[in-house]
């Protein structure tokens, strides 16, 4: 076997475990291998084959596996930490277990593009990187589709992926009226942190990185339709420790974050957090500022590639007497969760709706209030028609 073969061989079997660590299931296919190549070299792929049977593994179980040093472990390991491929940060108690990420949610995609679009030759290099991306989307889109009767109860029973946090003031600084469900016993519900500040008041490490989903855009030539702020992509705790050592983001304090987080709802983006082992009651370890037109929250769902699974704990009452019927809530809603119906008056539809609040910040009428209790947001894959 040459060299070439052995190397591409080695790389099928990479492929396969890198698709193990992650949520999607892409198949071993040539873009996939294609993305691989533009990252991984020899070294690289014979340093992942170690995670063969576990993803996750301590110092002593990488040194078994691998018949490596630790400091070679620790030199090989940073290197993909800085490709993202591995996340490489010592616990609270100073213990590193090296985790393998996914290609995509939330691993080298996320990485590659939160840290900028390099400039000069690199950004003709950067712009076939995102083209790779976008036809593995394409790909696995498909594959979705072609497989979506037997995916559909596996979808179903899927965890959220994240949850929305709520804007509470409309675009005037008044706050959104709120209405209480009699019904729920709240006092029974340890809910997780509903507004912004409570997430940044929760941690000392917090980082800012480029939003990876309109810088990815961006190289596709699909600029964001409004022009949303770049650089507002959240981490925290063990997360912003990484992004930070690694040159993903930059360090920030509690009030540069609280400004940036601010900003983003003044430009009518969305704040997505999501959590540790994708439990929405364990501690938050990022949060996004999402807009409708670029954000792969709502998009892999739009065109068809994953379901849009989210935990909320509200949902938008809107007061039809009160409706002019201006559009600006359809026009907003990232979920397509509102329509103007036969006497232009907004109607929402419960199923789609995630409780983010946009809707009623930018309503000129103040027509949109927000009523408390939990859910769970389940919208299948739209269903579309290949021939
Ligand atoms: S933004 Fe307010 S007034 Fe405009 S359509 Fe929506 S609910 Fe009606
Ligand atoms: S209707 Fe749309 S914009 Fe309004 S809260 Fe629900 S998801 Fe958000």
């Amino acid at each position: 076997m040459s060299d070439r073969d052995l190397f591409l061989t080695k790389l099928k079997k990479v492929a396969k475990i890198i698709i193990k660590a992650g949520v999607l299931p892409f198949t071993v296919s040539d873009t996939f291998l294609e993305l691989l190549k533009f990252y991984l070299d020899e070294e690289d792929v014979e340093f992942i084959l170690n995670f063969k049977h576990r993803s996750s593994m301590n110092t002593e179980q990488l040194k078994k596996n691998s018949k490596l040093s630790e400091e070679e472990i620790k030199r090989k390991a940073e290197k993909l930490a800085k490709k993202g491929f591995i996340f490489n940060q010592p616990s609270s108690s100073g213990i590193i277990v090296y985790r393998l990420l996914p290609i995509i949610v939330i691993g080298t995609f996320e990485y590659t593009f939160m840290n900028g679009i390099p400039e000069g030759e690199e950004t003709q290099k950067y712009k076939g990187l995102a083209k790779l991306y976008a036809k593995l989307i394409d790909e696995f889109r498909n594959s979705v589709q072609k497989e979506y009767d037997n995916l559909i109860p596996i979808f179903k029973n899927q965890p959220p992926f994240g949850r929305a946090v709520p804007v509470f003031e409309n675009s005037n600084g008044e706050q959104i009226e709120i209405v209480i469900n009699q019904e729920l016993d709240v006092e029974q519900t340890v809910l997780p942190s509903q507004k912004v500040e409570e997430i940044i008041n929760k941690f000392d490490d917090i980082a800012v990185g480029n939003c990876f989903c309109r810088n990815y855009h961006r190289l596709l030539d699909e600029p964001c339709e409004i022009n949303a702020p770049l650089e507002c992509c959240f981490t925290f705790g063990k997360s912003a420790r990484h992004v930070i050592e690694h040159g993903f983001g930059k360090r920030i304090d509690k009030q540069e974050a609280l400004k940036i987080m601010r900003d983003a709802e003044e430009a009518g983006l969305i704040h997505m957090a999501f959590h540790n082992g994708l439990d929405i009651y364990r501690e938050e370890n990022s949060v996004c500022n999402c807009c409708k037109c670029c954000s792969d929250s709502f998009n892999l769902w739009r065109k068809g590639a994953v379901p849009l699974i989210y935990s909320t704990n509200y949902l938008s009452m809107i007061k039809q007497e009160v409706c002019i019927g201006c559009g600006t809530c359809v026009e907003r809603c990232p979920t397509d969760a509102i329509e103007l119906n036969e006497e232009s008056k907004a109607e929402r539809n419960e199923e789609y709706c995630i409780g983010c609040g946009i809707c009623s910040r930018f309503c000129p009428e103040g027509a949109i209030s927000l009523k408390k209790g939990m859910r769970r947001v389940y919208v299948p894959p739209p269903r579309l028609n290949y021939n």
